[in-house]
């Protein structure tokens, strides 16, 4: 069976394996993201940690690389990985491991590999026209419509994270303000759990948490203080869930999609999200062919990313979806 080296490289890990034509996962290795270090070196702990997972493996498929966004003309330059601006990563690739390829080198964002992995394996198996979206440390997308990938002029279509979605609303590492990533993201959702504290008025449980974070509470830990019955945490998370919800009823609008696939560190609370999420999608998709558009979990959790790179690979090889072998 056919083998394709994915990697995942996101601002806090980089992730490798090997994908099988099933989705199965083998030789699976990960290492810290040392994004401000230069660029070269990087680089060499990318190809260290593929050359480590792929042995003495003969032949591979080829390389799938889910990469964060945005992709510019010359490479990629994803926002949370400061060393690579316009970085050749792909032709760097093809140059060190290109011999042992029968394929190519793909490089793609990986909220586009996450929404194409629903695609293959995952909630979004039956369906031809839909959103992927990751709610985590940011917000990114990907759009399959009419069965195909949507890319764009540089590759960059589905960037749902920088829609406005709150009018003069918090600053966004874009440069703009009130971004869906800027209010509703991990980070977003942190950041308003920290200053209700720092003007006592979050409930106790969401204070407890953030005393014993040493002032630096994640989303997980709203999540779990929304679960233990504190209100403040849980009104984070339903207005983190509306403004999700309102971003999806817009490119159910603009895309004639039928569902939202959502993923994610933050989309793993689970119902607390999703509720509020599906309410909002429910009261501002009115459109006879927006109405009733669906939301679904996420279901590759484990390694999305890298089953996700691999499914993009062979949905673009193939030009089609590619098949589910059981
Ligand atoms: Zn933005």
């Amino acid at each position: 069976m056919e083998l394709i080296a994915a990697l995942d490289i996101g601002g806090t890990k980089l992730a490798a394996g090997l994908v099988d034509g099933r989705g199965r996962l083998r030789n699976r290795a990960q290492r810290p993201t040392r994004g401000n270090a230069p660029a070269e070196d990087l680089l060499a702990d990318t190809c260290d940690l593929l050359a480590e997972v792929i042995g003495s493996t003969p032949r591979l498929a080829g390389i799938a690389v889910g990469c964060g966004g945005p992709m510019s003309e010359h490479g990629v330059s994803p926002v949370n990985i400061p060393a690579w601006r316009d970085f050749p990563l792909r032709e760097h690739l093809e140059e060190r491991f290109g011999n042992g390829l029968r394929g190519p080198v793909v490089v793609d964002n990986d909220a586009k590999a996450m929404a194409m992995g629903e695609g293959w394996l995952g909630a979004a198996r039956d369906v031809d026209n839909y959103l992927g979206m990751v709610v985590s440390t940011g917000v990114g997308g990907g759009i399959v419509l009419d069965g195909r990938i949507l890319d764009g002029r540089l590759g960059n279509a589905g960037h749902i994270g920088h829609l406005i979605v709150v009018p003069g609303g918090a600053t966004c590492g874009c440069g703009h303000s009130g971004c869906l990533e800027a209010e509703a993201s991990g980070t977003a959702i942190a950041r308003d759990a920290a200053s209700l504290c720092e003007d006592g008025s979050a409930g106790a449980t969401l204070r407890k948490h953030w005393e014993a974070s040493g002032g630096s509470i994640t989303a997980v830990q709203v999540a779990e203080a929304a679960r233990s019955g504190d209100e403040s945490a849980a009104a984070l998370l339903g207005r983190a869930g509306r403004l999700v919800g309102k971003a999806i009823a817009d490119a159910a609008t603009l895309l004639d999609l039928r569902l939202a696939v959502v993923g994610g560190g933050v989309a793993q609370v689970g119902e607390i999200l999703f509720e509020p999420m599906r309410a909002e999608v429910a009261a501002t998709a009115r459109l006879l062919y927006t109405a009733g558009i669906e939301v679904r979990a996420a279901a590759l959790s484990t390694d999305a990313g890298l089953v996700g790179a691999a499914a993009d690979w062979l949905w673009r090889t193939r030009g089609e979806r590619p098949e589910v072998v059981s």
